[in-house]
C-alpha cells in the first residue's frame, strides 16, 4: 500500500464509493421522497405562516372560525409532515451508509483473506486493522452525510425559492445568485480537508499500529524497560493526529462564516430594495423567513464538496487496499487434490521475494511417509523452502510437484488441507481449549478432540484448567506456557490429520522438560506422515530419512545423518559447530 498517494481525481474515488449504494437504490428512492416531503413541506409552512399573517394583519373582514381553524391548522400540519420526513429520510440514508461501510469491511476482510503472505510481512498489521475499521468509519460519515443532504436539502432549496418567486421574483434573484458565489470558499477548502484527513487517517493508523505491537509485545516492552519511549511514540503519533484534524477543523469551520457573510450582503440588499417598494408586512415576513431558510440548504449543499474530499480520502485508504493484486490465485481449472500422497518433490525450483533472490536451482524428490529435516545457517532459505508447499508463496521458476502434478493445478483448499504446520510460535485464538485444537474442524466431536490432545501429551494439563476444555484461553495464549501452547497446536494437527507435516523449529525455544514432551507429541504426530522439519539443533535430525542441506538458496548436500557425517562437507562442518558450543555432551 502507497503510503502518501494522493488521487487527482476525487470524482472517481467518489464514483467508486457510489457503486456500493447501487444494491441499495430502492431504499435511496424511499429516502429520496422523504427528502421531497421534509423540502416540500418547508413551502406549505410559508404558505400557512404567510396566510396567518394575511389573516391577523389584513383582512378586511372578519373570516368564519373553520376558515380560521384551517389557516391555523397549516403550519403545524406541514411542521409535522417536515418531522416525519426528516425522520424517515434520515433513518433510510444511515441505514445505507452503515450497510455501505458493512459492505466494505466485508469485501476488505474477504480480501484479505485472500491476499499472500508476503503482503502481510509488507505491511503492518495496525495499518490494516486500521484501514478496515478507522477509514469505513470516516466513509460512513460522509455517505451518510452527503446522502442525507442531497436528499433533503435540493428540496428544501426549491422549496425556499419557489415561495420567493411567488413573493417577488426580484428578490428570488438575489437569493439565488447566492448560491454560486457561497461555491467558490468551499471549493478552495475542499483541498486541504481532503490533504489533511488523509494524512489524518494515516495517522490514526500509526497509533493502532504502536498499541498493537505494544500489546503483542509488552513482554519485550517491559523488559525492555521501554514504556516511556513507547509512550512518547503514541503521544507523539496522538499530537500528530490532533493537529492534522484541528487543520481539518480549521478549513471547514472557516466555510461558514464566510457564506454567513455573502449571505448577509444578501440580506442588505434585500432590505435596501424593501425600503423603496411597498411591501406587505406578511410578503416581508414570509421574505424575511425565506432569507433565514434559505441558509441552511445553502450551508449543507455548499459543504458537500468538503464531506465528499473527506470521505474520498479515507475511500482511497480503503480501496488500495482492496486493489492490491492476490498473488497467489486459484489456477481456471483447478481440481480437487484426493488422492493418497506418494512422491513430493522440488524441481528447478527457484525463488524471489519481489527483486531478491533466495532459491536457486533446487531440486529434490521424497518419497511419501519419509521425514526431511532441512539444516543450513539462518538465512539459507528453509523457512521459504516450506513456505512453497502450501503456497504461501508461489515459485518464481521451476515446479513443486506432488505425486507428479504442479501444486498449482489443485484448488488452493484441497492442497492446505493435506498440509499440517506446527511453528515456533504457536497462534491460538482467544476461544476455548477445544475450539482451538478444532480449529479448522469445528465438526469435530468431543471425543475426536479429547482423543488428539491425548496424542499431544496435552489431556492432563487441560483437565487441570479451570473449565477443562471449555477454558477460554487469552489471545495468543497468555494464560499457557510455551510448551502447552505448542501442545495444543500439535493437538490441533493430529486432530487435522494430514498426510504431509511441516515441524518449524517446533522445539527451539523450550527448555528441557517442556522439549521433551514436546518432543514425544511431535513423535506422535509425525507417524505416517510425510515431514519436513526445520531445526536448528542437529541433535533433532540425526534420525531423518533425509537431511537437506541448505547453504545460500541451494541444497549443497542431501542424504542420511551418517552418510553427511562421513563425506566431511558442510553438515559436518554445521554438526562440529554445534557439537563444540554443546559441550560437554550433545543432547541427543
Ligand atoms: P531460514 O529459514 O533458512 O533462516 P528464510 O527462508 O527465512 O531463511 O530466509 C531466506 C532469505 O530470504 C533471507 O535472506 C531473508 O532475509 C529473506 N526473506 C525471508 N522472508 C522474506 C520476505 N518476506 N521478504 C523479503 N525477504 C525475505
Amino acid at each position: 500500500m502507497s503510503k502518501a498517494k494522493v488521487t487527482v481525481n476525487d470524482w472517481k474515488t467518489y464514483k467508486r464509493l457510489i457503486r456500493y449504494v447501487r444494491p441499495y437504490r430502492a431504499r435511496l428512492a424511499v429516502g429520496l421522497v422523504f427528502g421531497i416531503l421534509f423540502g416540500g413541506s418547508l413551502a406549505g409552512m410559508f404558505a400557512g405562516v404567510s396566510k396567518m399573517f394575511e389573516m391577523v394583519f389584513e383582512s378586511k373582514e372578519p373570516l368564519p372560525w373553520s376558515a380560521k381553524i384551517a389557516i391555523a391548522a397549516v403550519l403545524p400540519v406541514f411542521a409535522i409532515l417536515r418531522g416525519v420526513g426528516d425522520y424517515l429520510c434520515t433513518y433510510m440514508i444511515n441505514w445505507i451508509g452503515n450497510r455501505v461501510v458493512m459492505d466494505l469491511r466485508t469485501s476488505t476482510f474477504a480480501h484479505l483473506q485472500d491476499l499472500s503472505l508476503g503482503f502481510f510481512q509488507r505491511n503492518k498489521t495496525g495499518e490494516v486493522i486500521s484501514r478496515v475499521v478507522n477509514d469505513s468509519m470516516m466513509v460512513e460519515r460522509a455517505v451518510s452525510t452527503v446522502l442525507a443532504d442531497l436528499a433533503k436539502q435540493p428540496f428544501a432549496l426549491m422549496a425556499v425559492v419557489a415561495i420567493m418567486i411567488w413573493n417577488d421574483w426580484r428578490l428570488a434573484l438575489v437569493g439565488l445568485l447566492l448560491f454560486p458565489v457561497c461555491i467558490v470558499p468551499v471549493a478552495l477548502f475542499g483541498r486541504r480537508v481532503r490533504r489533511y484527513a488523509r494524512e489524518g487517517q494515516q495517522k490514526v493508523a500509526d497509533l493502532v499500529s504502536i498499541l498493537q505491537e505494544t500489546t503483542t509485545g509488552v513482554r519485550i516492552v517491559k523488559a525492555f524497560g521501554m514504556e516511556d519511549y513507547e509512550m512518547e511514540r503514541f503521544n507523539e503519533r496522538c499530537r500528530a493526529v490532533f493537529s492534522r484534524i484541528m487543520r481539518v477543523t480549521k478549513a471547514q469551520a472557516a466555510v461558514e462564516p464566510i457564506i454567513v457573510a455573502i449571505s448577509s450582503i444578501g440580506a442588505s440588499i434585500f432590505l435596501l430594495y424593501n425600503m423603496k417598494s411597498s411591501v406587505t408586512i406578511s410578503q416581508f415576513v414570509v421574505f424575511a423567513g425565506a432569507l433565514v431558510a434559505l441558509y441552511e440548504p445553502v450551508k449543507k449543499l455548499s459543504k458537500i464538496h468538503l464531506s465528499i474530499q473527506q470521505s474520498s480520502a479515507a475511500a482511497d485508504r480503503i480501496f488500495e487496499l482492496l486493489d492490491e493484486p492476490v498473488t497467489v490465485c486459484e489456477t481456471v481449472g483447478a481440481v480437487e487434490f484426493n488422492e493418497p500422497v506418494q512422491e513430493l518433490s522440488f524441481e528447478h525450483v527457484s525463488f524471489a521475494y519481489e527483486d531478491k533472490p533466495v532459491l536457486k536451482d533446487v531440486c529434490f524428490s521424497v518419497k511419501s511417509g519419509k521425514h526431511v529435516a532441512l539444516v543450513g545457517g539462518s538465512g539459507a532459505g528453509k523457512s521459504t523452502m516450506v513456505s512453497l508447499l502450501p503456497r504461501f508463496y508461489d515459485v518464481s521458476d521451476g515446479r513443486v510437484l506432488i505425486n507428479g502434478k504442479d501444486i498449482r493445478s489443485f484448488t488452493l483448499k484441497s492442497l492446505r488441507s493435506m498440509i499440517g504446520i506446527v511453528t515456533q510460535e504457536t497462534i491460538l485464538f482467544n476461544d476455548t481449549v477445544a475450539n482451538n485444537i478444532a480449529y479448522g474442524h469445528t465438526d469435530a466431536s468431543r471425543d475426536a478432540v479429547i482423543a488428539a490432545a491425548k496424542k499431544a501429551h496435552a489431556h492432563d494439563f487441560i483437565l487441570q484448567m479451570p473449565e477443562g476444555y471449555d477454558t477460554f484461553i487469552g489471545e495468543r495464549g497468555m494464560r499457557l506456557s510455551g510448551g502447552q501452547c505448542q501442545r495444543l497446536a500439535i493437538a490441533r494437527a493430529i486432530l487435522r490429520n494430514p498426510p504431509i507435516l511441516i515441524l518449524d523449529e517446533a522445539t527451539s525455544a523450550l527448555d528441557t522438560e517442556s522439549e521433551r514432551q514436546v518432543q514425544a507429541a511431535l513423535d506422535e504426530l509425525m507417524q505416517g506422515r510425510t515431514v519436513f522439519a526445520i531445526a536448528h539443533r542437529l541433535s533433532t535430525v540425526i534420525h531423518s530419512d533425509v537431511i537437506l542441506v541448505l547453504d545460500q538458496g541451494s541444497i549443497v548436500e542431501q542424504g542420511a545423518h551418517q552418510t553427511l557425517l562421513a563425506g566431511g562437507g558442510h553438515y559436518k562442518y554445521l554438526y562440529e559447530l554445534q557439537f563444540r558450543e554443546s559441550k560437554p555432551g550433545l543432547k541427543s
